[in-house]
């Protein structure tokens, strides 16, 4: 490596958020204003307001999103799935990874600047709160310097209840798409002594979140989070990532007043775009994994090209070859495997959702257990019958012997199954002696909910008989 290509290529060896004595760079951005910070505020309100009004809103009295883990309970979009729908879930897992990946080799880390609840909550919630206690980011910086004294107090005081207050709310409602908003207003009203385990959970949820907030902040982002660390092999260099425009920006340099620009590039070396950097990165020195594509450092540069005549887009949504050999956008070999295998996976995964039943139901003959001689030159055998129910209604059931003389009998007085139920019993199966020609007598048994057919099951009935 070159002498040049290693000084260029230093910026790697550190993180901007960390100092040589490995202490933590406290970041300090300056509030971003553009079009593109405009565009994400409205991203970011409509994005709230569905998390924040979801947990409310109930069909038929069903929350439409539930993620209870703790009783393997989940609705999704008004349909309930259960332990019983597991082969569904992992199939969902797969398909959302595929996409993320598919969505992140095309459109890098777009995700983390728009949508993230990480970027939103600190950008637009936590910072805009700080801005508004504390003012820009240099009073900030004056601030934290000061010692301590009245005004300082009051600030910090002000900013880390509100900061509080805020991280309480947020853990509520994302508390309230596990447990349901009717069991979180039930935990917060009713005597504290009566759910103490609930109340623990919430407090410690919302110091989580205060702390990642109000301290840990971006390093969830550079330090932390998975789908950060996987950029480095999900990008490639047609991915469309916040990038510089070096060919134009280079050799940057000061405008002097009187100076003609001839030999210089676009950059007037202003540092704005690092200035507002959340993470606290310079993107000129090109893609890095700390850079959450949050925009502000296009809008920031945009102002300045404005300002000196020059054309918006020195910093831009493009990619590397884009930039480097002025292509467009290529749907390239790796693109089009992936979408491939995501169309395949949203095809199978869908099959699967349009073919499931609002029941699952089994019979299997019971293992160890022979057949039996009963009165009246009858047989019997026994199976195993498992019921789920996967709906909200409670539903009566009943089953019948179809294709062959006899009866069967479902063992207990169970008539009707709870919404959700996963029933185990067993069935007797009784035969006429006369039916059995063969050890192994196929037979089909017929389940119903009122007068409605629901499945029909084949299973083989075993007796060995003497004939007379
Ligand atoms: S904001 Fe633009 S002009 Fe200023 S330093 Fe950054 S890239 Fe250069
Ligand atoms: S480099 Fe630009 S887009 Fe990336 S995090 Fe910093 S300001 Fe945001």
């Amino acid at each position: 490596m070159s002498n040049d290509k290693s000084r260029h290529e230093d910026f790697r060896d550190s993180l901007s958020t960390i100092n040589e004595k490995g202490e933590r760079n406290w970041i300090y951005p300056k509030k971003p204003s553009g079009k593109f910070y405009t565009a994400r505020n409205y991203v970011s309100f409509f994005l709230l307001l569905i998390l924040f009004i979801t947990p409310f809103i109930k069909i038929k009295g069903h929350p439409i999103i539930l993620f209870n883990f703790l009783n393997r309970n989940f609705i999704l979009f008004v349909i309930p799935f259960g332990p019983h729908d597991f082969h569904l879930f992992v199939l969902a897992m797969i398909t959302i990874i595929v996409f993320i990946i598919l969505f992140t080799v095309v459109f890098g880390r777009i995700f983390c600047g728009w949508a993230c609840p990480q970027t939103i909550f600190m950008e637009m919630v936590f910072r805009k709160i700080e801005y508004w206690i504390e003012g820009s980011a240099k009073q900030q910086k004056i601030l934290n310097l000061q010692s301590w004294n009245v005004n300082k107090i009051l600030k910090k005081f002000s900013k880390y209840t509100i900061f509080y207050a805020t991280a309480f709310l947020i853990s509520n409602i994302f508390l309230s798409y596990i447990i349901g908003i009717d069991e979180l207003i039930k935990i917060i009203s009713d005597p504290p002594s009566e759910h103490i385990k609930g109340l623990i959970g919430i407090i410690a949820f919302s110091g989580v979140f205060y702390w990642v907030f109000a301290s840990f902040r971006e390093q969830v982002c550079t330090m932390v989070c998975p789908y950060g660390r996987l950029q480095g092999v999900l990008l490639d260099r047609d991915s469309i990532v916040i990038t510089y425009d070096n060919k134009r920006g280079e050799p940057r340099g000061k405008i002097k007043k009187e100076e003609k620009q001839t030999d210089k590039g676009d950059c007037i070396d202003c540092h704005l775009c690092v200035d507002v950097c959340p993470t606290g990165i310079d993107i000129r020195n090109g893609i890095q994994l700390e850079c959450v594509n949050c925009t502000a450092c296009i809008d920031a540069c945009d102002y300045v090209m404005v300002k000196i005549n020059k054309p918006k887009g020195l910093i831009k949504y493009d990619s590397i070859n884009g930039v480097e050999e002025n292509k467009g956008f290529k749907f390239t070999a790796r693109m089009k495997s992936y979408t491939l295998l995501l169309v395949l996976l949203i095809s199978v995964l869908g099959y699967l959702l349009s073919a499931r039943t609002d029941y699952s139901i089994n019979i299997l003959r019971t293992p160890g257990f022979m057949f039996q001689e009963q009165d009246n030159n009858m047989v019997s055998n026994i199976y195993d019958l498992n019921i789920v129910n996967k709906t909200f209604k409670t539903l009566p059931f009943s089953v019948k012997l179809v294709n062959i003389k006899g009866s069967v009998k479902i063992i207990g007085s169970k008539k009707d199954l709870e919404p959700q139920e996963n029933y185990d019993s067993k069935l007797l199966v009784i035969i006429p002696k006369d039916e059995i020609n063969k050890i192994n007598t196929p037979i089909k048994i017929s389940v119903y909910t009122g007068n409605k057919l629901i499945k029909e099951l084949n299973t083989s009935f075993l007796a060995s008989l003497k004939k007379d």
